[in-house]
């Protein structure tokens, strides 16, 4: 018997009085209890606000992105016994890397990101300052910070680890606490896992608990800075988000709930082009990968009406050799549901979509699964069904969670979108064309019921995804029916923990919040040439101002001629005046850039290492033989990259004679010290 804990306010806590029990999905047999009534809620959403929030928000982005790193790489060690757990909740060796490594690997991307994309301190920044007055006195922009509550993240039994992992990842890279309440059908998976994450010692203490079993009033005691993040059914989404403290407080909700997502051959796909073999096998793939249990799996199978018959036959010859089964005997290809329940609920479902569609393949009658073991758990056989599109209702609006699809003819692509759309609202659409003007359209039809559509054909088959997997680095959610949530999504789903705000004031102040140059800030008054200050000693703002060059008519005909940039404008005196934008032959803008390096460079062997980029960069007025350049260098923006060196991004102004800037960027530079 697995004694499920839950690890609050810093202890392990047995289950106890109103505990759930477990089933094992292959046997049926009860194999663990979860829940204990004793939980104090209030302590421990006290102990995720005042012991875990501080320390991790006093971490800074790159300390938590490490963190989150040093989690992955110690769960890759441990993924052997989170698998052999994982046969009890029903699932095939692939099913459960699914959920294991799909949850691994969306660690390790969060920590990279949080490497990459975001500030080693200091705020995030959500797009660039923006001006209200002529003289640039005043002006604003938005940050974002982490909340400074607790994030109450409540998961669907399919993904016990994945569920966890995708929703923790962003969270602590923002520096909120999670409290993760897994279903408890399969809680003993993410338990096990919460337990290694424990072990690897890098999480502070309070900045991860886990409730098995029932929240008890936490909902309840919910305030203004916690979140809730949803994955489940409908009804109990609902009910969920009706409460009152939750209405109260504006609690954050994101839900992702039931989906009817849909995957569309496309009109070109003929049953010969690789593009319709490419099809079954999505859409046989997503029907039996965790025995239909996934959220993104394709429910509704929309074919053009002449291939209807054609996809049929090829999807059940495909579906005809699946042996569903116990995942541990030899050629078994698709387990058992999570449990009995989930089986019953499946079937009904299943019974409503019948009463108005044809059942074409598969079905319980003459079902039997492999294994001796097999006898009670909570098998259900592949249901294929083909339907009428229009007339059909039940099957727009019923979810049967596990491997039961229907076929549907479409006449045209804005038909096919309009069955779609049936589904108010969508995890995921697939298209499987080789044809841009059908993606196109497609995809104009499609998004706006839909958090994700996603393009397949034979150009990007071999390195594609899957319908069915959210990427970490893409929007995961959907409108309407799905919940109206988005997971995911980079560095986006970073900000669903974080409180936007707008900031307004001078140049200065608003430098000074941000840690970042802001144009009309005063200079920092610094000695000597910036190139000779070693990463350390940089300090944002310390600016240098070159001595000024004059660009002659001889120096833009020698760049034209070394460089082989002949074109017209440079060289051509009546052909350049023709042009509207050019009073006559001017100086190419990358003779402006070489000549601004001239004049702003320190030549000495010095801190400054390489130069390793450019950006924003925008040409404003021309320079014309007989202007005169120069040069304002302006430490931008600074930040570490490893313990030796660090990336300076300077704002680079070339002014003429007149002071007028004539161009502008940043400068990227890797910096020692
Ligand atoms: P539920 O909505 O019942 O449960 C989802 C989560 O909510 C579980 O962790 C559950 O815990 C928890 N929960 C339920 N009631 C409460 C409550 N009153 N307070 C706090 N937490 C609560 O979904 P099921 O797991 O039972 O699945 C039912 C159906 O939902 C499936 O058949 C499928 O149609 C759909 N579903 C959709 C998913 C998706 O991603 N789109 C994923 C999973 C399911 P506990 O398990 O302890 O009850």
């Amino acid at each position: 018997m697995i004694e499920v804990g839950s690890y609050v306010g810093g202890v392990w806590m047995a289950p106890g009085e109103g505990a759930r029990d477990i089933h094992d999905a292959i046997t049926g047999a009860r194999i663990g209890r979860a829940g204990n009534a004793a939980l104090d809620a209030g302590a421990m959403l006290e102990h995720g606000r005042r012991v875990g929030g501080p320390v991790l928000r006093a971490m800074g982005f790159k300390a938590r992105a490490k963190m989150l790193k040093a989690l992955a790489l110690h769960l890759s060690g441990q993924k052997e016994a989170l698998y052999e757990l994982s046969y009890t909740t029903g699932g095939t060796a692939v099913d459960h890397m699914i959920d294991v490594d799909g949850g691994i690997g969306t660690l390790f991307v969060y920590a990279s990101k949080g490497v990459k994309e975001l500030p080693e301190d200091g705020p995030l920044l959500d797009g660039d300052v923006e001006f209200f007055g002529k003289a640039g006195s005043f002006g604003g922009r938005h940050i974002c910070v982490p909340l400074q509550g607790v994030a109450v993240h409540i998961n669907a039994f399919n993904f016990p680890v994945w569920g966890m992992l995708e929703k923790i990842a962003p969270c602590l890279l923002a520096g909120v606490p999670a409290i993760v309440k897994p279903a408890t059908a399969t809680a003993h998976v993410t338990e096990a896992c919460v337990r290694m994450m424990l072990e690897a010692g890098v999480l502070p203490e309070g900045a991860l608990q886990l409730v098995t079993g029932g929240l008890g009033d936490t909902l309840e005691r919910l305030g203004p800075q916690d979140v809730v993040t949803f994955t489940g059914s409908a009804e109990t989404a609902l009910k969920l988000r009706g409460t009152p403290a939750l209405l109260r407080n504006s609690v954050r909700f994101t839900a992702e709930q039931d989906s009817l997502n849909a995957s569309i051959l496309g009109p070109d796909a003929g049953p010969d082009s690789p593009e319709f073999d490419l099809f079954v096998k999505e859409v046989h793939r997503e029907m039996t990968a965790k025995a239909g249990q996934k959220c993104t799996a394709i429910r509704r199978i929309l074919v053009p009406e002449a291939q209807v018959d054609a996809v049929i036959e090829a999807v059940s010859a495909r579906l005809a050799k699946t042996t569903v089964g116990d995942p541990r005997e030899e050629g078994v290809r698709m387990g058992a549901l999570v449990s009995a329940a989930q089986a019953a609920d499946v079937l009904e479902k299943a019974a409503i979509i019948g009463s108005e569609a044809e059942l074409v393949f598969g079905g319980m009658d003459g079902f039997a699964p492999l294994g001796e073991r097999a006898t009670g758990g909570a098998f259900v056989a592949p249901h294929l069904f083909r339907a009428d599109p229009d007339s059909a209702q039940r099957v727009h609006d019923t979810e049967a969670f596990g491997p039961v699809s229907t076929v549907m003819g479409y006449r045209d692509m804005a038909h096919a979108c309009e069955i779609a759309a049936r589904g108010q609202g969508s995890l995921v659409a697939s298209v499987i064309t080789h044809d841009p003007a059908v993606a196109r359209e497609a995809v104009m039809g499609l998004a706006p019921w839909h958090g994700r559509v996603y393009l397949n054909d034979r150009v990007s088959m071999k390195e594609s995804t899957g319908h069915g997997a959210p990427m970490p680095h893409m929007v995961h959610g959907g409108p309407g029916r799905a919940g109206g949530g988005e997971e995911l999504g980079g560095i986006r789903a970073v900000t669903h923990y974080m409180q936007r705000t707008a900031v307004q004031g001078s140049p200065e102040m608003l430098r000074a919040v941000s840690g970042v140059q802001v144009k009309g800030a005063p200079e920092v008054v610094s000695e000597g040439h910036p190139f000779r200050r070693k990463f350390g000693e940089l300090e944002v703002g310390q600016v240098l101002q070159t001595a000024s060059r004059e660009i002659t008519l001889e120096d833009i005909e020698h760049f034209a001629e070394f460089t082989g940039d002949t074109f017209y404008a440079h060289m051509n005196e009546e052909a350049a005046a023709r042009n509207p934008f050019f009073p006559g032959r001017v100086a190419h803008g990358y003779l402006l850039l070489s000549f601004a390096a001239g004049l702003f460079v320190d030549p000495e062997e010095g801190p400054v290492l390489a130069n390793t980029g450019l950006e924003g960069l925008a040409f404003m007025q021309p320079v014309v033989p007989g202007d005169s350049i120069s040069v304002r260098l302006t430490v931008a923006s600074k930040k570490r990259r490893t313990a030796e060196h660090g990336e300076v991004r300077w704002a680079v102004e070339i002014t003429n004679q007149e002071g007028a800037t004539v161009a502008e960027y940043e400068l990227l530079t890797m910096v020692a010290g």
